[in-house]
């Protein structure tokens, strides 16, 4: 049977960044990655600009305790200057304002002493340079500053915004298709009758999708036949993933893998050696659309999501692979043997030394601890006790740890 890593390296060698599309900047491209270098449009800042308010000198006249006279024009931010410091002159001038010609320092206000046509210094030496960004400090024009594959973060809104730019290329979200299976499910707002349950894995799944940076689009549930899996799986093939929970087991009615082989889906793997998780299967339709197929269990559906799935989405958003495992030391001593390298639910606590403490857990349907989790902890097949103090994988399934 396959390994978590073989079947990872499956699923993302054969995935591609989606074409970049222009879109508008906004806060809803955060997370986005670029699909085009961005330039410099102009000099940053585009004039030598005052970093304070105070008083615009020549450096070298304006020694402490010498008397300079008090230019009659006070400069803000916003005027165009187009005019030298007169010799021997220093000049009222507002943070952000262009420094006049000549002018080489910029003394803050709160070491002048004023009357109303002098202004004296009270301070150390005055620097050449001192409160003045030059032109072109930050960056030049045309010099490259953001580029392909950057992640878009509020920071790099902000340098789009100062270029000029109101819309760039950046990578899509992927689309993502849900289809959920089995005859036995009613949706969330039903009541369940004898021996149905509630589909709760479309709504979860499009959270995780959601999550992931990726557009979740349920496209409802089918039953356990062939025909109503062939009809909605065409509609799901049509997106840039398809999603498809539960039926792909080995049960008289777990009809998934042999209808996707019928419609001509190649299969690259079906079954991995891990717990939970271990039916599920990827493939990739004729046009290329990657295709997982994952047990319905919930918990099985979810752990899957988080190796196979969200890697995937994060390839396809122009995204580089993501390092998320972080070692913690487990709490508590742990009993637990399989014959599959398992995942298990546990709360992981970040500090000096990361500490995490595996969950009580039910198996493969049982949300409920998943959901006081905040990660999984990785327990070899080997080994059937895990010591307290000994470091353990482990894979954070929250957006934010605190
Ligand atoms: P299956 O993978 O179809 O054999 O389903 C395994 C278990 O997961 C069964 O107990 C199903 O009832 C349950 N299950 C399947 N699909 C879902 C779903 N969409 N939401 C919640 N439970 C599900
Ligand atoms: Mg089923």
């Amino acid at each position: 049977m396959l390994e978590i890593e073989q079947a990872r390296e499956i699923i993302t060698a054969g995935l591609s960044p989606l074409n970049p599309v222009i879109h508008p900047v906004s806060s809803t491209i955060l997370g986005y990655f670029l699909g085009e270098d961005i330039l410099a449009d102009l000099d940053s800042p585009p004039f030598p600009k005052a970093l304070m308010d105070g008083f615009a000198v020549r450096a070298n006249e304006a020694a402490p305790g010498k008397a300079l006279a008090l230019n009659s024009m006070e400069l803000s931010a916003g005027m165009a200057v187009d005019f030298a410091l007169p010799p021997g002159c220093a000049c009222p001038i507002m943070t952000g304002a262009p420094i006049p010609f000549g002018a080489n320092a910029v003394v803050p206000l709160e070491f002048a002493k004023t009357t109303s046509t002098q202004v004296e210094f009270i301070t150390g030496e005055i620097n050449s340079g001192w409160n003045i960004l030059p032109q072109g400090a930050e960056y030049k024009s045309g010099e490259k500053l953001l580029q392909t594959g950057d992640q878009i973060t509020s920071q790099n809104i902000g340098i789009l915004a100062a270029c000029g730019k109101t819309s760039a290329f950046f990578h899509p979200a992927p689309k993502v298709a849900i289809v959920a299976t089995g005859n036995e499910m009613v949706e969330p707002n039903q009541t369940p009758g004898p021996a149905q349950i509630r589909n709760s894995n479309a709504t979860m799944l499009g959270a995780l999708i959601s999550e992931s940076e990726g557009m979740p689009k349920y496209l409802g549930r089918a039953e356990d036949t062939e025909k109503s899996l062939e009809g909605i799986f065409q509609e799901a093939f049509t997106l840039d993933v398809a999603i498809i929970t539960g039926g792909v087991s080995t049960g008289r009615l777990d009809l998934v893998p042999k209808v996707l082989s019928q419609m001509g889906v190649e299969i690259l793997f079906h079954k991995i050696n891990m717990k939970p998780g271990k039916p599920m299967l990827f493939g990739r339709t004729s046009r290329g659309t990657p295709v997982f197929a994952l047990p319905g269990n919930p918990v099985s559906a979810f752990v899957c999501f988080h190796l196979f799935i969200r890697p995937a989405l994060l390839a396809l958003r122009g995204g580089k692979k993501e390092q998320r495992e972080i070692p913690a030391a487990l709490t508590q001593g742990l009993d637990y043997h399989s014959d599959r390298p398992t995942l298990h639910p546990a709360c992981l606590k970040l500090g000096q030394v990361n500490q995490v403490t595996p969950a009580t857990w039910f198996g493969s349907a049982d949300m409920l601890s998943l959901s006081r989790a905040n990660a999984l902890i990785f327990l070899p097949a080997e080994k059937s006790s895990f010591a307290q103090g000994e470091v353990v994988r482990c894979l954070p399934t929250i957006r934010h740890l605190v």
